[in-house]
């Protein structure tokens, strides 16, 4: 390809719009432009590299014996239904894209295929002697996110490698999610990517193995948290580790019953706790009131208690309370802190008089009354909106599920706090708390679960001598042990060896085919530009003529660009009239491996060889320029290239 022919637009400065180097970068360089929000233009360039990038995913892919498909992005409404999901995917803070036929039947807009499959699966898969099979498609996706950023790293639309496999039990589930784990790992090295696995969130079904494969960057949105030997690293959303022991009370003030009143006006914080009274963070049970939305309109009020020095980990806590009350109440949409912004919210939107002045926010101890749930039940059961009819009479409102307020308050409480003997925490009534108080003397029996963020620095369960680091990762791959959850639901079932119908246990893998093409820059830039890996660059070597009105280099030129072609390779020649340095800024920024500049020395039949991510150059020969780049490349493309090979 001659750069003359490629329609190549670079921009000197930074785009205001990018904020992360790889995506400057690929703005920069000609390789994106943005249409919209998260919505991209891949051009030539970036096209070429998501191609290698899938050909290397087939490859591996191909290889564990998987089989190419193509499902339809349109999904009817039906089927997310039939698994439960459609609720939460479309409504509140769901992702996915949904609109209506010309005949009124609603559709999303494919944001993940488990549906699909799986439906597929309960009509062609009916024996055990089909299974395994594992298929898998490369394809564009569509997810409404709250936040796009970050160019190409989240999207609204893109493109993800994803697979489903089905089987007759579980073991054959783990030899398959072994063979994605190996195959992955391959991919990500083939590509020049610095990936590792780390253990991850399985969602509110629980128990399932799953494993997310992160590239190390610090433009990351993830935080991994790893211990130096290798052993343990996992997602922050689902890291465990032991927690610092706390300081004990001193004697004097363990009262071992309810706890001694004690006057703390306006002190609502740990901070202000610890400051005015000399207390640890540690010897502090912290209680957060939090309110769970799940899909019918139940609201269940949560009681969070927490060692004052821990934080809450979001992510578990959602699986919590899911794995309680899903079951009964559907999708959990959402956790706020009960809050009088939200409070005031929901009597602005719903036109209610809720009253949230009965709850000593601030003071909160971890047996608040009940009572104060029916106390103020009047005002917060609600009842649906009333239904208008449109003038034309068709169109009504949908009529938002009817809201119904638990009686109860759920309390969990993390083992950090639950372990404490005697304690420091609010005594449910404003400028006062309660220092040595017991569970027993409150009480309670507290419902313990596994609450609280790991934190860098904390050691690890594995060996109490490694500590956890942190460090920023961008998720490029997914796998994931699912069990029967969408056959069971979606009724995909089989014949087992016994002659027995059950459902098929099932596995998915998903990759970050454009989320993986960006962090491969994220990972591979310098000052000047991208340094692609061979393995994936968009061309392989680039021709530079320094000057093309001289007609000896040019021809040269002509001859090696000829000569790399009946080689096999992806060559560019720059054949642009423009000056020498320009040409070299570009071919920098746009980060082909190989240069191979033209220039005075062609009389001599000498040229330059420079090898971008390096930046080694050294005058040879034609045809030991030749040799040198072919081999590199060719060594480049099994993805296992050592920089430096061909200049060195
Ligand atoms: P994230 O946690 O980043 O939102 P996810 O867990 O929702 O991702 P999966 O459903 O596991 O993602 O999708 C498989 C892969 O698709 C991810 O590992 C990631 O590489 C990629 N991916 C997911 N969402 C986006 C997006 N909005 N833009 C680009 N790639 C994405
Ligand atoms: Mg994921």
């Amino acid at each position: 390809m001659r750069v003359s022919r490629l329609m190549l637009v670079t921009l000197r400065d930074d785009p205001a719009q990018a904020e992360i180097p790889s995506h400057k970068l690929l703005l920069r360089a000609g390789y994106i432009r943005r249409v919209a929000s998260g919505i991209y233009a891949y051009l030539p360039l970036l096209w070429r590299v998501l191609q290698k990038v899938s050909a290397i995913v087939r490859e591996e892919m191909d290889a564990t014996g998987a089989l190419e498909t193509l499902l339809p992005q349109l999904q009817p409404a039906d089927l997310w239904q039939r698994s439960g999901r459609w609720a939460g995917y479309t409504a509140g803070e769901g992702i996915m894209f949904h609109l209506k036929d010309r005949q009124g039947h609603e559709l999303g807009l494919g944001p993940t295929h488990e549906e699909v499959i799986t439906d597929l699966a309960a009509d062609l898969l009916r024996s055990y002697r089909q299974l395994p099979v594992n298929l898998y498609q490369i394809q564009t996706k569509f997810r409404d996110e709250i936040r796009p950023r970050f160019g190409l790293m989240r999207g609204r639309e893109f493109i993800m490698k994803d697979a489903y496999s089905f089987h007759s039990d579980e073991a054959s589930l783990r030899d398959t999610y072994a063979a994605m784990d190996g195959a992955y790992r391959r991919i990500f090295r083939r590509c020049g990517l610095r990936a590792v696995a780390v253990e991850a969130d399985s969602g509110a079904i629980g128990g399932s193995a799953s494993q997310e494969f992160m590239v190390t960057a610090d433009a990351g949105e993830d935080l991994i948290l790893t211990s130096a030997d290798g052993c343990y690293a996992a997602n922050q959303e689902r890291a465990v580790s032991l927690p610092t022991p706390p300081v004990e009370l001193p004697g004097g003030l363990r009262t071992g019953g309810a706890g001694e009143l004690l006057a703390t006006p306006g002190q609502t914080s740990i901070e202000q706790l610890v400051g005015a009274h000399g207390f640890e963070a540690s010897q502090l049970v912290k209680v957060l009131l939090l309110l769970a939305r799940f899909q019918d309109g139940y609201l269940q009020p949560l009681l969070i208690s927490l060692r004052g020095d821990q934080q809450l980990n979001g992510v578990k806590l959602a699986n919590a309370v899911s794995a309680r009350l899903a079951g009964d109440h559907g999708v959990l949409l959402g956790i706020d802190p009960l809050s009088f912004e939200l409070v005031a919210a929901l009597n602005r939107s719903e036109g209610r008089s809720i009253d949230l002045s009965a709850f000593p926010l601030g003071y909160l101890g971890p047996d608040l009354d009940d009572g104060l749930l029916s106390g103020s039940r009047p005002s917060l059961g609600v009842e649906g909106r009333e239904v208008r009819a449109g003038s034309s009479g068709v169109a009504a409102l949908p009529q938002p599920p009817r809201q119904q307020l638990s009686a109860k308050f759920l309390r969990l409480t993390d083992p950090t706090a639950a372990q404490l003997p005697a304690f420091v925490c609010g005594a449910n009534q404003i400028d006062r708390h309660r220092v040595g108080a017991s569970w027993q003397g409150l009480q309670l029996e507290p419902e313990v679960v596994d609450l609280r963020a790991a934190q860098p620095g904390d050691r690890c369960l594995h060996d109490s001598a490694q500590t956890l680091t942190a460090a920023r990762g961008i998720e490029v791959g997914h796998i994931f042990q699912l069990g029967k959850k969408y056959s069971e639901a979606l009724g995909a079932r089989f014949t087992n060896e016994s002659g027995e119908e059950e459902a098929l246990w099932m596995g998915c893998y998903g990759i970050g085919v454009s989320r993986l093409a960006q962090a491969a820059v994220e990972q591979n830039h310098d000052g000047d530009g991208i340094c692609w890996p061979v393995a994936i660059a968009p061309f392989e070597v680039i021709i530079v003529v320094a000057s093309s009105q001289d007609p000896l280099q040019s021809e040269l030129a002509e001859r090696l660009y000829g000569h790399f072609q009946a080689e096999g390779l992806d060559v560019l020649l720059d054949d642009r009239p423009d000056r020498a340095g320009v040409k070299f800024k570009d071919a920098d920024l746009i980060g082909i491996p190989y240069r191979l500049v033209v220039g005075r020395g062609a009389a001599s039949g000498v040229v330059e060889l420079v090898e971008r991510a390096t930046r080694q150059s050294q005058e040879l020969t034609v045809d030991a320029a030749l040799e040198a780049v072919v081999a590199a490349v060719r060594s480049g493309r099994s993805g296992l290239q050592v920089p430096g090979a061909a200049a060195g």
